[in-house]
């Protein structure tokens, strides 16, 4: 499939989360075997690339892709959780989102000391969700030098702020 193909997989949805927010919604890519399988594999090539030796995806798109990457490549996942979810000792993040602010928290153990780790996610905005990401596997003593994505919305500088955070940047597809 084109990545042309796959990004007609993605539904436009206007006015959601607020008005005015033209929201790109995975759903319908998700939902169509091909286009994402077709996906899991561009994602799965550029972390092959990148030399990453475990995955890190975000809650909750992140861990659509990010776990279905990190089984295909045969690497470890980690999740990157909202707060309050882990039952374990946990460090945490807080970060401005492109609509209101969150925090994210981790299991430190999960990450052995230098640990190349690649972030996977749906999609880049303002690039605040994976800046802070990149923050806390830094924290527990992880690499952090790459991350993916299916959708970057490069109006929005996402990728700008990354390379900023000292982390490269790839997506399949861009909306305007
Ligand atoms: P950022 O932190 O501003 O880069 O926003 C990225 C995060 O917000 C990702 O975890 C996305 O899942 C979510 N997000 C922001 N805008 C959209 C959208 O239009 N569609 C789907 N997710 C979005």
């Amino acid at each position: 499939m084109t990545p042309q193909e796959l990004k007609s997989l993605v539904r436009t949805i206007p006015d959601f989360p607020v008005k005015g927010i033209q929201f790109r919604d995975i759903t319908t890519l998700i939902g169509n075997g091909p286009g994402f399988a077709a996906t899991v594999d561009w994602l799965a090539t550029r972390v092959k690339d990148s030399g990453a030796q475990a995955i890190a995806g975000m809650e909750a798109r992140g861990f659509i892709f990010g776990a279905a990457v990190a089984a295909q490549s045969a690497l470890p996942f980690l999740p990157v959780r909202k707060s309050g979810k882990l039952p374990c000792d946990t460090i945490g993040v807080d970060y401005a989102l492109e609509y209101g602010s969150d925090r994210l928290e981790m299991d430190p153990t999960s990450v052995t000391a230098g640990q190349r780790v690649a972030m996977v996610d749906d999609l880049l905005a303002t690039g605040g969700t994976a800046c802070a990401t990149a923050q806390l596997l830094r924290q527990a003593g992880a690499v952090v030098s790459h991350a993916f994505f299916v959708i970057d919305l490069p109006d929005l500088g996402g990728a700008v702020k990354l390379r900023e955070c000292d982390v490269e940047v790839a997506a399949l597809m861009e909306f305007d």
